[in-house]
Formats: structure tokens, C-alpha cells, sequence
């Protein structure tokens, strides 16, 4: 989608961090982390919200939560815990629409989140 800063990023028209790219997804680190350790893992397709992910879109999902238990290992927090978050629509805070998982960890996380 020619708009979107994420496939922007995965087609390296813009700058990221990359930390990993396969045929299907890529993980970065983000701009703003708010932990020790935030990437953010989006797929190479344009997925505007999770209410637009469909059927055929399971194992490309799937594999996102396979590229963030990768991060998480690399990153050293798999065993101390980390949180995976995929805010939709307004409400949630979702400010990049293209779908991401946002690995956040390196530090206690709160629940309720805010
Ligand atoms: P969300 O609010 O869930 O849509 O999260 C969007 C995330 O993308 C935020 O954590 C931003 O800091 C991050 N972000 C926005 N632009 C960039 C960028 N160019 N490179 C890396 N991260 C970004």
C-alpha cells in the first residue's frame, strides 16, 4: 500500500531497525520504545486492523507469533516474560494501520495496561 509507513519499511523505502525478514514478515526495533525491549513485528502483506485479518491469513498470523518468540530469545527475555500486544481502531491506541505485534519486555508490566 503505497501510504503506509510499515510497507514502506518492509520494502526498505524507509529506515528501520531490522532485526529479522523472512519471505513474509519483518521485525523492527521501534521508534518509541516504551521498554527496554519493543519491536514490532508486521507481515510483508498490507493488513489494515486485526478485524481485516481473514481465514486465508492464519498461518501468515501464526507465523508473526512465531517471529516474536524468536525476538524474545534473541532478546533475552523469553523466560522472565514479555508481552504481545495488537492494539485495533482508535480506541486501543492503534496509530499505524497495518497490522503489528508489539513485543515489549525488559521491565514489569503493569495490568490493567492503560
Ligand atoms: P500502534 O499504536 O499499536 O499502532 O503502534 C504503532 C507503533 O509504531 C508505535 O509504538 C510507534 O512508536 C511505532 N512507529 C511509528 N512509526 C515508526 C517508524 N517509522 N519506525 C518504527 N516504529 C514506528
Amino acid at each position: 500500500m503505497t501510504d503506509c509507513i510499515f510497507c514502506k519499511i518492509a520494502e526498505r523505502k524507509l529506515p528501520a531497525k531490522i532485526l529479522y525478514e523472512d519471505n513474509t514478515a519483518v521485525a523492527f526495533e521501534d521508534i518509541a520504545p516504551q521498554a527496554p525491549v519493543h519491536v514490532l513485528v508486521i507481515p510483508k502483506k498490507h493488513i489494515s486492523t486485526a478485524l481485516d485479518i481473514k481465514e486465508e491469513d492464519n498461518a501468515l498470523v501464526g507465523h508473526l507469533y512465531q517471529v516474536a518468540n524468536r525476538i524474545a530469545k534473541d532478546k533475552g527475555i523469553a523466560e522472565r516474560g514479555f508481552r504481545l500486544v495488537m492494539n485495533c481502531n482508535p480506541e486501543s491506541g492503534q496509530a499505524v494501520y497495518h497490522i503489528h505485534l508489539h513485543v515489549l519486555g525488559g521491565r514489569r508490566m503493569h495490568w490493567p495496561p492503560g
